[in-house]
């Protein structure tokens, strides 16, 4: 997600927001993933997602943030917003982060 207020015309890696923490995703050259209409993961929250996947859980009715389908499998819910992302986009996000860059996403950060 953007921050509020910024310019679409002129925006900065600071004004790209992980939409499960709501820190700047890009802030810190950590690894991030982008899914529809500008949502977006940070890996720390990746990985704790990825944790929390292994361990099972409830399903979710509402749409998946990532890729707006309802599906009725396993979610994530953010730590500190009502956003969510299902169980296919949490392994398609590590799958794509594995690939892309050096990140342990094993470790919590
Ligand atoms: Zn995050
Ligand atoms: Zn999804």
């Amino acid at each position: 997600m953007r921050r509020e207020g910024t310019n679409p015309d002129d925006v900065q890696p600071e004004d790209v927001l992980c939409d499960f923490c709501h820190k700047a995703a890009w802030a810190d050259d950590a690894p991030c993933v982008e899914g529809h209409h500008g949502s977006i993961i940070c890996g720390g929250c990746l990985t704790l997602a990825f944790a929390a996947l292994a361990q099972g859980g409830a399903g979710s009715s509402e749409p998946c943030t990532m890729c707006l389908e309802v599906r009725d499998e396993y979610a994530w819910h953010g730590t500190q917003t009502e956003a969510h992302i299902c169980r296919r986009c949490i392994k398609q996000a590590a799958g794509a982060l594995h690939k892309s860059t050096d990140w342990d996403w094993s470790k919590p950060k």
